[in-house]
């Protein structure tokens, strides 16, 4: 970013911050200006042609609750407080072809304990695989070793999302602590399931039950974390694919898991070159990156990387083009 901004400083590109986009005035598909709020009161900015780049709508838990009902307000939003989906309502209200499901977004399952916005990275948990997560109720409710972490653990905060009062624990126990990054917050140790069930406030009786069966399901097996390997389990609803290993070496580890929400899916449609479709053709001057317009990419689900993958590549193509319309 530091060289971005140096780059934008070499070329007399003006930043200008704490300003807010709150009007887009648009005509036949033409961009004319945008209606600036700034501490010091509102401007009108006009430009030949315009990147639109303010991010999607998971800030905003007005416009969540709207897709999500009640769970909306257990969710944790780990970037800033600042995607609220201002720009992406205007262009739709303007008539920008809407892509992508208003459901679908990138969340993952993060400490309980993080702050509401801004938390950021270190919140995450990648104990997900090397465990077992129960709900509020000591019930499982999903393969936690459906395929690499990576390709997966971004549906784990959709998971969490599903479950009763948007809660759900990890549980791992001392054998696997080494194998997954450490986490901000300390995790919730105990020696017995019993203690562990009164610790976290689950059925100590469900949550005995779930551990006893899921110990006697798992299958003798190679493991390799690096791998999708063949420690499985069998006759479980749901099973447990890869990495089930016995919950049988104290102390036991939990982690609360809450959705994290990282970013949505809905956005505005864009052609190859970046430039926003309007429903009555392509937009003239109107282009955009990252993602206001990552649904045009992601239907749903996630490959690590994708996120910033989608701000780059879309960046410099819409960059590109909006450049391209000064010169005509
Ligand atoms: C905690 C966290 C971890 C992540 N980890 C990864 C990762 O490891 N790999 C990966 O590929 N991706 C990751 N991502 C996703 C990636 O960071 C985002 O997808 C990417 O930064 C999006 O870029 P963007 O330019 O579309 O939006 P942003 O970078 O969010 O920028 C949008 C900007 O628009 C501003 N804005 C919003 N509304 C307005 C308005 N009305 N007026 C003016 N300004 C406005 C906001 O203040 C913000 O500065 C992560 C995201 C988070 C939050």
């Amino acid at each position: 970013m530091n060289s971005a901004y140096a780059a934008a400083a070499r070329l007399g590109v003006r930043v200008v911050y704490n300003a807010e986009v709150v009007g887009l005035s648009i005509r036949d598909g033409r961009f004319e200006s945008a209606t600036v709020r700034r501490p010091e009161g509102e401007a009108e900015i006009r430009a030949k042609s315009v990147v639109l780049a303010a991010g999607g709508f998971e800030s905003n838990l007005e416009w969540l609750a709207d897709v999500w009902g009640e769970a909306a307000k257990n969710f944790i939003v780990r970037g800033t407080p600042y995607n609220t989906g201002t720009v992406l309502r205007l262009m739709l209200d303007a008539g920008a072809e809407p892509v992508g499901d208003p459901a679908q977004c990138h969340a993952v399952a993060i400490d309980a304990r993080a702050p509401k916005f801004d938390g950021g990275i270190v919140t995450r948990l990648d104990s997900i695989p090397l465990g077992i997560v129960v709900n509020k109720h000591g019930d499982r409710f999903y393969d936690e070793g459906e395929d690499y972490w990576p390709k997966c653990y971004a549906i784990w905060g959709r998971l969490v999302a599903q479950q009763p009062d948007q809660i759900a624990y990890s549980i791992v126990d001392s054998k696997v602590v080494d194998r997954f990054m450490p986490s901000v917050f300390p995790p919730i140790v105990a020696q017995t399931i019993r203690e562990l069930a009164a610790l976290i406030n689950v059925p100590a009786g469900t949550l005995t039950s779930t551990v006893e069966g899921f110990n006697m399901a798992v299958r003798p097996g190679h493991f390799d974390h690096q791998a999708l390997d063949d420690c499985r389990t069998e006759g479980l609803v749901p099973n447990k694919t890869h990495w089930a290993q016995r919950l049988d070496t104290p102390p036991l580890l939990a982690y609360p898991l809450r959705p994290g929400i990282t970013f949505t899916y809905l956005g505005v449609k864009v052609d190859e070159r970046a430039r926003v479709v309007m429903k009555g053709g392509l937009a003239d001057n109107i282009f955009a990156a990252g993602e206001i317009m990552a649904g045009n990419i992601l239907g749903r689900g996630y490959v690590a990387g994708v996120g910033m993958t989608i701000g780059t590549v879309f960046g410099e193509i819409a960059g590109t083009h909006a450049a391209g319309v000064l010169e005509q």
